[in-house]
């Protein structure tokens, strides 16, 4: 039956060769009988940016992609938290289309909405302060501007610097809020959701306004293979054969 993939937090580095391996496999065996595969953002634990596509490792993840592509399979990139430095030569190099993030979309015939999920998480009011601010225009090209191994040494600082700040933030309010969820339900007229980001994967039901609307939380691929799959019959999370 004709179907379509969703993935996200794969957090890809070469310091995790498992999960890498287990994404290959999914690439080579169980994506290309898809339409199209999303990923809804955090494919790589970090981006520092398009010049960094020439390594041996990036080389392979996106040659897996783009081979991907060449097969049929269409594939679309959302960033995430940790990769939204990725750019133009990046979604090329995987023969995707990035996506803006919210992205509205007809699946089979349901109108859903695909975020990655950060801007859900209205709790953290200082992440959210920082996402901001990373996603101006002019921080991204000051940043873009220094070398590579700064930039990747930067990376490095923030990433601590967000483990510590972690471990201090109540587990509630790293999750979405019920109340941000609503307003971007409504905003869109009630649509089916899927996103990441919360590594809490489930099944919510939201009733807003007199509506009942799906939501699908996709899960991290620290320990396995994490994807929904959607068809004409509706969402189910995918599970090897
Ligand atoms: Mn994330």
């Amino acid at each position: 039956m004709p179907h379509t993939l969703f993935i996200s937090d794969l957090h890809l580095s070469e310091s995790h060769p498992h999960t890498a391996a287990q994404f290959l496999r999914f690439a080579h065996e169980v994506a290309p009988k898809a339409e199209a595969l999303y990923i809804l953002g955090d494919l790589f634990e970090y981006w520092a940016g398009d010049d960094d596509l020439d390594t041996p490792f990036h080389r392979q993840i996106c040659g897996a992609l783009s081979e991907l592509a060449i097969g049929g399979t269409r594939i679309f990139i959302m960033h995430g938290n940790r990769d939204f430095l990725m750019d133009e030569a990046l979604a090329a190099a995987c023969n995707a289309q990035l996506l803006n993030d919210p992205t509205s979309i007809d699946l089979y015939g349901q109108s859903t909405l695909l975020t990655h999920g950060d801007i859900l998480c209205t709790g953290d009011s200082a992440y959210q302060q920082f996402r901001t601010t990373v996603r101006a225009s002019d921080w991204k090209s000051q940043f873009l501007a220094q070398s590579l191994s700064q930039r990747k040494a930067q990376i490095e600082q923030l990433r601590t610097q967000s483990e510590h700040s972690k471990r201090e933030k109540a587990m509630e309010i790293m999750d979405v809020s019920n109340e941000a969820v609503h307003t971007l339900l409504r905003h869109h007229d009630y649509p089916r959701l899927i996103h990441g980001h919360t590594h809490r994967p489930a099944k919510h039901l939201h009733h807003v306004d007199g509506h009942t609307c799906e939501r699908w939380v996709l899960g991290d691929w620290d320990t396995r293979t994490n994807a929904l799959r959607a068809d004409r019959e509706g969402i189910s999370w995918y599970s090897p054969q």
